[in-house]
């Protein structure tokens, strides 16, 4: 089993049970086993101006799931929580980006991993910082600890 984190969104259709949903969604993930989920952050949006805000998380699993299959099901759920693609960075039901497999660096058409903008989106490292251990290492990147001290996130 390899640690794996997957980062959640929302900000259409009651984001928290849009959230909840797919909470549920990685517990019944086959050939893995729930850690935890971190609270849900109230955050500003990212893109088009005039979205509402959005509610985020980060869910921690170990998984046997080859990264691509764990992709492709994280998409499946996307599109049963009625995801729309419209505009880049638009609004949405739910948006499941995979963060983190172990400490693999998979560069493939459909999955780059570590996901390419965890490390500078606060309302990723937040719940991040809330589930995984500290000494973490984001390949490519270093510690978290280190690297959410140098934004000034999780100095309490
Ligand atoms: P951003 O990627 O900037 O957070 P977004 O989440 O809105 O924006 P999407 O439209 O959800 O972007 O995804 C675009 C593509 O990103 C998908 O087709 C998917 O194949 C690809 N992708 C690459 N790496 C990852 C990853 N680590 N997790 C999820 N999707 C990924
Ligand atoms: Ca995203
Ligand atoms: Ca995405």
């Amino acid at each position: 089993m390899e640690a794996v984190y997957i980062a959640l969104g929302s900000n259409l259709h009651q984001p928290k049970i849009q959230l909840d949903t797919a909470v549920k969604f990685i517990q019944r993930l086959p050939r893995s086993k729930f850690i935890a989920v971190s609270p849900y952050y109230c955050t500003d949006p990212v893109g088009p101006v005039g979205q509402k805000a959005y509610l985020n998380a980060v869910v921690r699993i170990e998984s046997r799931l080859p990264p691509l299959e764990l992709l492709y099901r994280m998409q499946r759920q996307e599109n049963r929580q009625l995801r729309k693609r419209g505009v880049h960075w638009g609004p949405r039901t739910i948006d499941l980006d995979l963060l983190l497999y172990g400490q693999r660096i998979i560069r493939h058409r459909d999955l780059e991993v570590p996901h390419y903008a965890m490390t500078f989106r606060d309302f990723v490292l937040m719940p991040l910082l809330d589930v995984a251990p500290k000494s973490l290492i984001i390949p490519g990147y270093g510690r978290l600890d280190k690297l959410a001290s140098d934004r000034s996130l999780g100095q309490d």
